[in-house]
C-alpha cells in the first residue's frame, strides 16, 4: 500500500468585496469524511489515504493574511507528522486571494512539495475558475480540473486526478504538469460549458486525453474579480510524454484564444431597470453583482428597493443581514436591511407583516415582497433550499436570487430568467472594475 495524503483549501475571493474571510467562514472536513470526498476505491487502487485536512468557505473576500498562516502552519504540521509519504492528492479551489501574497496557492503547495521531497508524487484537483502559475505546475506531478461550469463533475474531477496518482505510484511513467497560460479573462457566466463556445472547447478536452502520452487535459477560465498580478486563464495537461503534453496545451489554449469574441453571457442580461421590464412573470431574475458564489458579499438591497418602488409582488432569496434576523426573532415589526456587513448599496426599511423563522432564516412579508433574510452569506441554488423555508416556488409571481448565472436546479424551471447587471464585489460590468495588477493586455480589458 502507497501512503498518500489527502487535504487542501478551496476558496475563491473577489479582491473587491470589502469583508475579509476569518476562520469562522471556513468548514473543516477531516477523517473519513475528507478519504470520502475523492470517490474511489483507495484500496483497490494500492493506497492508504491519510486524511489530512480541507477547509472550505463560501466564496467571499481576501482570505485575512493571519488566517491563510495559520491554515498553511497546521496543514504543513500534519504533513510532517505524516511522513513518509508516497503521494498527496490536493483538493484544492485556486482563486484564493490574500492580501500581500500574489501566489496563495503556489506557496502552499511548493511548500508541500519541500516537505514530501522530490520522488513523492503530488496530484492537484482544482476548479476551472482557480489561477494557475510557474509555481503550481512546478510542484505538481498530475493536474485536473472541472469539466463543466456549473459545476456538476466535482466528484469525478477528484477521482481523476486520484486515479492518475494511483497509476503513477503503481509503476507506471511519471507524469508533468504542462501549460499555456491566456491572457483573456471572463466571468463564469460568459463561459459556461452549457453553452457555445466553451460547450465544444470542454468537448473536445477528452480527444486531447485520449492521445499517445496525454493524461489529462484542461482549460481554466481563472477568476475574473481578483486584481492580482497571477489573474489569467490557461490550459493545463498532464502528460507522460512532455513534448505532447505541450503541444496539447497550446492547442487548447489556441483554441479558447481564438473563440475570445464569441464569450457571451449564457442568459438574457441587462441592467436593473431593463432587466426588471423583461423579467415577466413568472420569471427568475439573478442579482449578479452581489451573488455570494462568486465572492459578492450578498448583503445589498439594489433589487428589494427597485422592486418595491415599482410595486411588484417579488420573492427574494435571500438577503444576508444577521441582525435583521436577531431583531425579528426578538419579534421587531420594522427592520432597515441591505448593505448591512458592508457591500454597499441603499438602506431599505421594511415594516413586518408578519415573519417566519426556518432553517435559520427570517422569511418576511411586507407589502408586495417577501424577503428571506439570512443570518449567514449564502445561496439559495437548490429547490430543497426552498422546501426548508416552505416557500412554494409555484405561486411566487418574480424570484429575485442572488446568483450569476443560475444554478441546474432554477434553470430547469419553466420561467423567464434575465441577468441583472447590478452593482457588488462581483460586478459583471467588467470596464468599471478596478484594473491595478491584471498583467496587460488582458483581454478584453484590452483589446
Ligand atoms: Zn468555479
Amino acid at each position: 500500500m502507497k501512503r498518500v495524503a489527502i487535504g487542501g483549501l478551496h476558496t475563491e475571493c473577489s479582491s473587491y468585496s470589502p469583508l475579509q474571510q476569518t476562520a469562522a467562514d471556513f468548514t473543516r472536513t477531516e477523517g473519513d469524511a475528507l478519504v470520502a470526498m475523492a470517490p474511489v476505491d483507495f484500496a483497490a487502487l494500492g493506497i492508504a489515504p491519510v486524511p489530512l485536512f480541507h477547509d472550505r468557505s463560501v466564496p467571499g473576500g481576501p482570505v485575512a493574511a493571519e488566517v491563510f498562516a495559520a491554515q498553511r502552519t497546521e496543514f504543513m504540521a500534519r504533513l510532517k507528522a505524516a511522513l513518509p509519504l508516497d503521494g498527496v492528492l490536493l483538493l484544492m479551489h485556486g482563486a484564493m486571494f490574500v492580501p500581500g501574497t500574489d501566489d496563495p496557492e503556489g506557496e502552499f503547495i511548493a511548500e508541500v512539495r519541500a516537505i514530501v521531497g522530490p520522488d513523492a508524487v503530488i496530484a492537484g484537483a482544482f476548479d476551472l475558475h482557480g489561477q494557475v502559475t510557474q509555481d503550481i505546475v512546478d510542484a505538481l506531478d498530475i493536474f485536473a480540473a472541472y469539466r463543466t461550469a456549473p459545476h456538476v463533475d466535482v466528484p469525478e474531477t477528484r477521482a481523476r486526478a486520484a486515479r492518475m496518482l494511483a497509476a503513477a505510484l503503481a509503476g507506471g511513467p511519471r507524469p508533468s504538469v504542462h501549460w499555456r497560460p491566456v491572457p483573456l479573462l471572463v466571468p463564469g457566466e460568459m463561459s459556461s460549458t452549457f453553452v457555445e463556445p466553451c460547450a465544444a472547447l470542454y468537448a473536445a478536452l477528452p480527444e486531447y486525453d485520449a492521445r499517445e502520452g496525454v493524461e489529462d487535459a484542461n482549460l481554466m477560465i481563472g477568476y475574473v474579480w481578483a486584481d492580482s498580478p497571477r489573474a489569467t486563464a490557461a490550459a493545463v495537461v498532464t502528460a507522460t510524454n512532455p513534448a505532447a503534453g505541450e503541444r496539447a496545451a497550446e492547442e487548447i489554449a489556441k483554441a479558447y484564444w481564438d473563440a475570445r469574441d464569441r464569450l457571451a453571457f449564457d442568459m438574457d442580461a441587462a441592467p436593473l431597470a431593463e432587466g426588471l421590464d423583461a423579467a415577466q412573470a413568472p420569471a427568475i431574475l439573478a442579482d449578479s453583482g452581489d451573488n455570494p458564489t462568486a465572492g459578492g458579499v450578498g448583503d445589498r438591497a439594489d433589487v428589494l428597493e427597485a422592486v418595491l418602488a415599482r410595486g411588484l409582488e417579488a420573492t427574494f432569496a435571500g438577503i444576508a443581514d444577521p441582525a435583521a434576523v436577531a431583531a425579528l426573532e426578538q419579534g421587531a415589526r420594522e427592520v432597515e436591511v441591505g448593505g448591512s456587513l458592508g457591500g454597499g448599496g441603499p438602506r431599505v426599511r421594511l415594516s413586518v407583516d408578519s415573519v417566519t423563522l426556518a432553517a435559520d432564516c427570517a422569511v418576511v412579508t411586507s407589502g408586495s415582497a417577501t424577503v428571506v433574510l439570512t443570518r449567514r452569506r449564502r445561496p439559495f441554488h437548490d429547490l430543497k433550499d426552498f422546501e426548508a423555508l416552505g416557500i412554494d416556488l409555484g405561486a411566487v409571481p418574480l424570484l429575485v436570487v442572488k446568483s450569476g448565472y443560475l444554478s441546474p436546479d432554477l434553470r430547469a424551471l419553466p420561467r423567464r430568467q434575465v441577468m441583472a447587471l447590478t452593482d457588488g464585489a462581483v460586478s459583471q460590468d467588467l470596464q468599471r472594475l478596478e484594473n491595478l495588477h491584471r498583467p496587460r493586455p488582458t483581454w478584453p480589458f484590452q483589446r
